[in-house]
């Protein structure tokens, strides 16, 4: 009679089991698996308090995580390892029994005996082959014999445990998830959001804005000179400053816009709900405004400023890519304005850009299409009137998009790359011809315009040279190589090393547009150049202002100096003839003498000058038709 009894409880309490383990799998919370387990331990043993409990990192006390069946919530409360007399379980994963809590030792077991809790179940919950926690079990009184309650409890302690190691593995798996996403939308270096991110704001603000019929600004904000900042301080210095613009942007504009950072010194600001340009005005220049203070960095005290390009939705783009690129459009037309400043997008510069794109891309095969040509300007010696040097000036007619002067071409070919295949190019062609001149004046120069660019990064400049002027058979000495004062300016360490290697292979240096570039003169004038040309811009006019003769004598008294010799560039009339001549200039280039012309042309011009040397006539200057 006693064991059918028996086997009818055990039966019953299989069921009770079977019934927790199913709502145990639609358990999502460590509370919510106690709730359940206290239901079926007080069903199973008559337990009146369940709690369940982890060892902390230091070893020596334990965190309640779990507590069912106390009027107070103690949950998250620390209970020292020793006074809890948990420790033999959590080191050896064996749980335990201990009925007759009089003979507990322990304050935790006499506290549990005062409430009249006379049986604690301690099991341990294995996740993993170790022991996660313990959940304790206690009741007042059992009816069933104490092995079959030990079994069933153990089973329950089970069940808890794998629900147990179910739910951290989703919580750590759920953590690490979230951690990516905020990785994967948070610039790392100043915690703004990234450019994913701030295009999917973007994007749900248009589709807001549409709907509520409201305007939307975007200011894209680049540091000024911040390359120098990175290049001459080290990236470190540069981070920091990067992550002080981007607390100062925070600042100025309080945590409801998103600010986000596109890419190295590159911000993009996200203004929603605009009600007029004014408050765009307003906040973009706020933001230029917050740049100003000096940065302080370790021992550095630095500038900082920014320019800044700003666009509106709807009136400017519709579109995320839209918006951001007339944003940046805006941001480059701020920088050209001078920096530290910005400007708004108009329909005016987004043409301007859409026409240096079509540009850039009939000048990528340009060369190919053979859509380039040569015109030759002479340099005449101003006292005896001959025909010393030829200046090639590159032209390009284009199929595509027609005649374009290379002021225009010649910066698009530096920005797109194709710069080094052009002025190879040039210097091929132009050799060429010069190959067929020496028939007429061996002694005669070709001068080739270079890019500023040339002189800059990785350029193979200088082996290019040789290789042209090896295939031409030209001497270097007959090979003029114009640069800019800008070409020093980038990159001076690699521009002084490449003008040395030039100037040592034989190949003659003119600084071209002599006094319009920023190159310190103390600098300029220790390169082995050979030679200056007075920018047109000085020549012009010069017969009639005091200002420019001036400056023009203070450059011919440092070109005596520094025994260089000088061209006056751009010279239209004999005035302006006749001023140099007087005041020592000894060469001359410019409409006077002959406007660019066609290697056949010069050709004729210096077959002229043959003829008349031949016959002992004074040379005389030479202007071409056209
Ligand atoms: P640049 O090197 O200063 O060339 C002189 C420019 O002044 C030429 O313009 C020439 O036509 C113009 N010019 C010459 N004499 C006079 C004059 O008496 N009065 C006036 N008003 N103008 C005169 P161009 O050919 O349009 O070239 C413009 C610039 O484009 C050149 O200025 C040079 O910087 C660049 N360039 C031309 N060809 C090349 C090239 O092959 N490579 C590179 N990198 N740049 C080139
Ligand atoms: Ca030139
Ligand atoms: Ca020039």
């Amino acid at each position: 009679m006693v064991t059918s009894m028996r086997r009818q409880l055990y039966a019953e309490h299989l069921e009770q089991l079977n019934c927790v383990a199913e709502q145990l799998t639609l358990s999502n919370s460590i509370p919510d698996v106690l709730d359940h387990v206290a239901v079926c331990a007080e069903r199973l043993v008559g337990a009146k308090r369940v709690s369940y409990c982890e060892l902390e990192d230091d070893g020596e006390h334990i965190r309640l995580l779990g507590l069912v069946g106390k009027v107070e919530d103690q949950t998250g409360q620390l209970i020292s390892l020793a006074e809890s007399g948990l420790g033999p379980i959590f080191a050896t994963g064996n749980g335990r029994y201990v009925s007759s809590l009089e003979y507990a030792t322990t304050a935790k077991g006499r506290s549990l005996r005062s409430s009249g809790l006379n049986h604690v179940w301690s099991l341990p919950i294995i996740c993993g082959g170790a022991v996660e926690g313990v959940v304790n079990i206690a009741s007042p009184s059992i009816e069933l014999h104490s092995d079959d309650s030990y079994s069933v409890v153990e089973t329950l302690s089970r069940l808890t445990g794998s629900t147990i190691e179910r739910i951290k593995a989703r919580d750590q798996s759920e953590a690490l998830l979230r951690q990516l996403v905020t990785q994967s939308a948070t610039d790392p270096l100043t915690g703004l959001c990234n450019r994913a991110e701030f295009r999917r704001r973007l994007q749900s603000s248009i589709e807001q804005a549409e709907m509520l019929q409201q305007s939307i600004g975007i200011l894209f904000l680049d540091l000024d000179l911040f390359k120098l900042i990175n290049d001459t301080l080290g990236h470190s210095v540069g981070d920091t400053v990067l992550q002080l613009v981007a607390g100062r942007i925070v600042n100025t504009l309080g945590p409801s816009y998103t600010v986000a950072r596109e890419g190295g010194d590159e911000f993009i600001i996200l203004l929603p709900g605009l009600t007029s340009d004014t408050e765009l005005r307003n906040i973009a220049g706020s933001v230029v405004t917050a740049m100003k203070p000096s940065v302080l960095t370790g021992s550095f005290e630095l500038d900082v400023s920014a320019s800044i390009g700003v666009c509106r939705f709807p009136q400017d783009g519709t579109t995320v890519d839209d918006l951001i690129k007339n944003a940046d459009i805006a941001m480059y037309r701020a920088k050209d304005l001078g920096r530290n400043q910005y400007q708004f997008y108009t329909r005016e510069l987004g043409e301007a850009v859409a026409r240096k794109v079509q540009l850039s891309r009939a000048l990528a095969h340009a060369i190919r299409d053979n859509e380039f040509n040569l015109l030759f300007q002479p340099q005449i010696d101003i006292v005896t009137g001959q025909i010393v040097a030829v200046e090639a000036l590159l032209r390009w007619r284009s199929a595509e998009v027609g005649n374009i002067p290379p002021d225009v071409f010649i910066p698009i070919a530096e920005n797109s790359g194709l710069i080094a295949d052009l002025t190879s190019w040039v210097l091929k062609n132009a050799l060429e011809s010069l190959a067929h001149w020496h028939k007429y004046n061996p002694d005669l120069r070709i001068a080739v315009n270079v890019s500023a660019r040339e002189f800059s990064g990785n350029s193979n400049l200088f082996e290019r040279v040789v290789t042209a002027l090896e295939r031409s058979g030209i001497e270097p000495q007959a090979l003029e190589l114009e640069m800019t004062e800008t070409a020093l300016l980038s990159h001076p360490e690699k521009a002084a090393l490449l003008i040395k290697q030039l100037s040592d292979a034989g190949v003659q240096l003119a600084i071209d547009d002599f006094g319009t570039g920023y190159a310190s003169m103390s600098y300029l004038i220790q390169m082995p150049i050979d030679s200056i040309k007075i920018d047109r811009s000085f020549v012009n006019g010069l017969e009639n202002d005091r200002c420019k003769q001036a400056v023009v004598n203070g450059i011919f008294n440092i070109a005596t100096d520094m025994q260089l010799s000088c061209v006056g560039e751009g010279v239209e009339n004999l005035n302006q003839l006749n001023w140099l001549r007087e005041k020592g200039c000894r060469f001359a280039q410019g409409y006077l003498i002959s406007k660019p012309c066609s290697a056949s042309e010069v050709a004729d011009m210096l077959k002229q000058q043959a003829t008349r040397a031949e016959a002992e006539e004074p040379a005389i200057v030479v202007k071409a038709a056209g």
